[in-house]
């Protein structure tokens, strides 16, 4: 099985690219955020006590989202592999992802960073906010302090998998989307 983690800043295309991926592959894309969400639309005690945190810009505990992706990689039997986007997130559940993939005999396969500025994360997250109306986008304080959260906690996995060898970079500058989408793919060809 393999796992591959795309990784980067909010706004990066993370979920845009994995939709390309898994419609070329038999991979699973699983959305941490996507989960969170249906929790929230759900109303369910877990959604809620995400919701105060989301809404803030905040990360939710390493606990909540380590529990759903277990469960997803517990239940899926047809997948060829995992497109992780937005997981991990800290270097704990970095760590952790390693003791559940040990656990069952398997390895992260590498990660894919979507690299963008921080200025056009902002530019895309605005844009994107009158497009999906998702309320953490609304706000550039709100998008602003998402910035600051995953270079604090977020950017030090970089280290963490350039010292595994797993670590490989592609641009996702271009305002083109089909360029950035296409080397991603590429890249994906190539660590197949
Ligand atoms: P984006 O990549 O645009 O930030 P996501 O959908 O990945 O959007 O995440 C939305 C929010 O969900 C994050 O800002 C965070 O509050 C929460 N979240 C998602 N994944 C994680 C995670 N692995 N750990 C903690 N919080 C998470």
């Amino acid at each position: 099985m393999k796992y591959y983690i795309f990784f980067g800043p909010p706004g990066a295309g993370k979920g845009t690219h994995a939709k390309a991926v898994t419609a070329a592959y038999n991979y699973k894309h699983i959305s941490t955020g996507a989960l969170l969400r249906a929790e929230i639309a759900a109303g369910t005690e877990l959604g809620k006590e995400a919701d105060a945190l989301i809404s803030k810009g905040n990360l939710v505990p390493d606990s909540m989202v380590e529990a759903m992706i277990a469960n997803v990689f517990e239940n899926e039997k047809e997948a060829e592999g995992f497109i992780l986007d937005g997981f991990p997130r800290t270097l704990a559940q970095a760590e952790d992802l390693d003791k559940i993939l040990a656990d069952r005999g398997e390895e992260v396969s590498a990660v894919v960073s979507i690299m963008i500025s921080d200025q056009l994360v902002m530019e895309r997250i605005l844009h994107r906010a009158s497009i999906e109306g998702r309320a953490d986008d609304a706000s550039p304080e709100i998008v602003s302090n998402r910035i600051a959260t995953y270079h604090a906690q977020t950017e030090p996995l970089i280290a963490y998998y350039k010292a595994q060898g797993k670590y490989h970079e592609v641009d996702g500058a271009s305002p083109v989307l089909e360029e950035n989408r296409d080397r991603v793919l590429a890249k994906m060809a190539e660590l197949k």
